[in-house]
């Protein structure tokens, strides 16, 4: 992107200088200066860390985990994903970025296998660009008998955004992994834009409910509705729901009264290192 501001400025010539206030190159500078970072960071295997987060039950009893990238960076401190998956979507990160999540998963899950612990299933965040990259399911394939764990102990969460624009072929390669033996997520739901009717025709086990609805749905009414309509659709086409960003026991007695399967959110446990999750989970 440096290249193209200094591309655009030869071309629009000295008239066009308000092109280049020094914050939007001071960003473009930022964006490249990180985009090299996480090539470093990948290349090297060095400052990634994959944090995870469990996922109860109406008892408290941990049904599965998600896996979610974080970024110790050597002088900006540790990073979110907000701080840049959304790069690495852009640049085309996000494929090699992506790989080295699932491998962790996949890694650890094979770890856990040998060890005889009671299994639960281990979600990742698959981006659009990585769900639609030609070689996505050969790849995961071989990562199955690469680690020789079985594909239920892995759930690959996908968007809306996903589905948006490519919705034949996102089917197709839906039915692949589940016929493969995958567990399939629909994250963030009602975020987005599609209609409902497509929800049906793709084969998810598991429907997850934007953290937003959640987070007010004490107070605000509608977002309760949203929530009912939402939980009575999953159930009817026999979906696990799993309501995201639960902070508070009201939030969880509303949403455990409402019929909802799973629960996820810093009223049990924030994001941790594998090595820190203990194996109850108590509010
Ligand atoms: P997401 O998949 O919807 O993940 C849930 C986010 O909500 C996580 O943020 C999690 O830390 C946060 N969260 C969990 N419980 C609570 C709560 O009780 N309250 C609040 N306010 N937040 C809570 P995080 O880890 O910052 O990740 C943000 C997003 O980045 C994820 O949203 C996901 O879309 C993306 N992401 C994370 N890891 C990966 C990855 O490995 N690959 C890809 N492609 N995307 C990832
Ligand atoms: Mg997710
Ligand atoms: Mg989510
Ligand atoms: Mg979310």
């Amino acid at each position: 992107s440096a290249d193209l501001a200094m591309y655009q400025s030869k071309e629009l010539g000295r008239n066009q200088l308000y092109f280049f206030e020094p914050e939007m190159q001071a960003r473009l500078n930022e964006r490249t200066a990180i985009e090299q970072d996480l090539n470093e960071a990948l290349e090297q295997n060095a400052g990634l860390r994959v944090y995870y987060q469990p996922k109860v039950d109406l008892h408290g009893t941990v049904r599965g985990y998600e896996a979610l990238v974080r970024w110790q960076h050597p002088k900006r401190g540790f990073l979110n994903p907000g701080d840049f998956v959304a790069l690495a979507e852009s640049t085309g990160q996000i494929i090699h970025l992506g790989r080295w999540v699932a491998q962790e998963v996949f890694r650890l899950q094979a770890d856990n296998k040998r060890a005889g612990m009671q299994m639960v299933p281990i979600a990742i965040n698959v981006s659009p660009r990585e769900f639609l990259e030609q070689d996505y399911l050969n790849w995961l394939e071989e990562q199955l008998k690469l680690f020789d764990i079985e594909p239920q102990w892995i759930e690959l969460e996908i968007t809306e955004s996903a589905v948006q624009g490519n919705f034949a072929l996102v089917r197709e390669r839906l039915y692949v992994l589940h016929n493969m033996g995958f567990r399939l997520a629909m994250d963030d739901f009602g975020t987005g834009y599609s209609s409902l009717s497509y929800l049906q025709q793709l084969p998810l086990d598991v429907l997850k409910i934007d953290q937003s609805f959640v987070a007010h749905m004490v107070d605000q009414a509608t977002d309760r509705a949203i929530i009912t309509a939402i939980l009575a659709m999953a159930k009817a086409m026999n979906m696990v729901v799993v309501a995201e960003g639960v902070e508070t026991a009201a939030q969880f007695t509303a949403l455990a009264d409402q019929g909802c399967d799973l629960f996820q959110g810093y009223y049990w446990s924030k994001p941790l290192p594998w090595s820190e999750h203990s194996s109850g989970v108590q509010p």
